[in-house]
């Protein structure tokens, strides 16, 4: 174990988490509930600002137009993302899904709420849904990260949290190893809705942590909306982004991998 990392770890036993940014690591009477700190939390939001998102998948495009949703049929999704996924913001997803960090849902969860509040898509969303996992990949892992998210996410915003709303219908290959169109169709009718929850006119929020093709999101809002919600949002921790933008931007995104590198973990 590198020195850093363990004297971190004895830091953290010795004084409550809560009071530290998962971040940065300051002491910081500003710090938020949710483990970050005002000031990374600031600097991780702006970036959504600064670089142009596509309003239909989220997709950072930059002053170009979005090659990421022009085969998006399902005209009810709406996309937004926080940040996108490189560098450190694409570490932090890893270490959630993977690295057992559980912990990490909380600022990233936090993040993602005033990322929509910012946005002003809040108040009419009658319900908060997690997409979720193969029930194989649950078991192995233990939990779902998208749920983890929409706990955060659900709280943040004050709205209910359907954790059941949508269940896995078939197994299909994990998504990774296809290609785009092997996507879209392997994807296909592998969501299914529990029908206790009645929504007819309702919107409601999507809650996953990467958006890539946006065929997951895609195949969920459908469902959805099959069962009556009028218009689904969808928000992520991460989106894909135009690769001209990161000379242009590396330097505010990279600046958290270096703060990783030092403190984080
Ligand atoms: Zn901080
Ligand atoms: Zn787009």
């Amino acid at each position: 174990m590198e020195r850093q990392v363990w004297w971190n770890s004895i830091w953290k036993l010795l004084f409550p988490v809560k009071d530290f940014c998962l971040f940065c690591l300051e002491k910081s009477p500003s710090a938020e509930q949710r483990g970050i700190c005002g000031n990374c939390a600031g600097k991780i939001l702006q970036i959504s600002e600064d670089n142009k998102a596509c309003s239909r998948c989220g997709y950072f495009m930059g002053e170009n137009n979005c090659p990421n949703c022009r085969t998006w049929t399902e005209m009810s999704l709406r996309v937004s993302s926080v940040v996108p996924h490189e560098g450190m913001f694409r570490e932090l997803i890893y270490d959630l899904k993977y690295n057992g960090r559980k912990d990490l849902a909380e600022p990233i969860g936090y993040l993602m709420a005033c990322r929509l509040k910012k946005l002003g898509f809040t108040e009419k969303i009658r319900a908060v849904v997690p997409v979720p996992l193969y029930f194989s990949r649950q078991s192995e892992r233990g939990y779902n990260q998208s749920l983890l998210l929409a706990k955060v996410v659900a709280e943040e915003l004050g709205k209910p949290l359907w954790a059941d709303a949508l269940a896995r219908e078939h197994f299909h290959h994990p998504q990774m190893v296809l290609s785009r169109e092997e996507r879209m169709k392997n994807i296909k009718g592998a969501f299914k809705y529990s029908q206790e929850k009645k929504m007819s006119g309702s919107t409601i929020l999507l809650v996953d942590d990467i958006i890539t093709t946006g065929a997951t999101l895609l195949a969920c809002a459908d469902v959805l909306r099959q069962a009556g919600a009028a218009e689904v949002y969808g928000v992520t921790w991460a989106a894909g982004y135009n690769v001209k933008m990161m000379e242009k931007f590396a330097g505010s995104w990279f600046y958290y991998q270096k703060v990783k590198e030092n403190k984080y973990k």
